[in-house]
């Protein structure tokens, strides 16, 4: 059972302006690609070839000798997770069972706000912000490189990659714009809702 690119549910122009068509055929036709092609080659003739991402994500996590898949899984999971976290029109303040928990959980939709963008921005380097359920309670977090929830046992919510690679074509080094975006007017936030309730 090969690993495979999912297919992307909105045109790659979809989300211009605030994310551009070249960005997407970069980052999803060649990074995110890339990806898919290394673990395929990675895990040919191995255990692992036969198991699902998930499986090998958390299979490797912990064995250094296995850091190439693990780093190469990981990104095809987070990748394919976070086009599905985006939508044209999207963004704004949630409704349905997610804008409940994250009043519960962060007091406001506005503090949420502020902690989700300060964790993409206090992501040194590469990474991800995420927005995760720990123990039935929201919660962000960071990760470096390729490090994803999945490995953790933790349960993704939301992600914003915070790589170069997703932003500096459209707005280069302004990490913080992008991540205004992101929230204004790409959260998907139906997909979010459809993975707590
Ligand atoms: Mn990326």
């Amino acid at each position: 059972m090969a690993i495979s690119l999912p297919v992307l549910v909105y045109e790659k122009s979809a989300l211009a302006p605030y994310i551009s068509q070249q960005t997407i055929e970069y980052h999803y036709g060649k990074h995110h690609n890339a990806y898919v092609t290394n673990t395929n080659k990675l895990i040919e003739g191995t255990d692992l070839a036969d198991q699902d991402l998930e499986t090998i994500i958390k299979k490797t996590s912990e064995d250094a000798s296995k850091s190439s898949i693990f780093n190469n899984a990981a990104q095809v999971w987070n990748h394919s997770f976070y086009w599905s976290c985006m939508k044209p029109g999207g963004g704004g303040p949630p409704s349905g069972i997610i804008a409940e928990r994250i009043t519960a959980d962060f007091g406001s939709y506005e503090k949420f706000v502020e902690q989700f963008k300060d964790a993409g921005m206090t992501q040194f380097g590469s990474g991800w912000a995420w927005l995760i359920l720990r123990d039935n309670h929201l919660e962000l977090m960071k990760t470096s490189n390729a490090d994803t929830p999945v490995a953790h046992g933790l349960k993704p919510l939301l992600t914003a990659d915070v790589w170069e690679h997703a932003y500096y074509l459209d707005y280069q080094n302004r990490r913080a714009d992008y991540l205004g975006s992101f929230l204004e007017h790409l959260v998907n936030w139906d997909f979010v809702n459809s993975l707590i309730s």
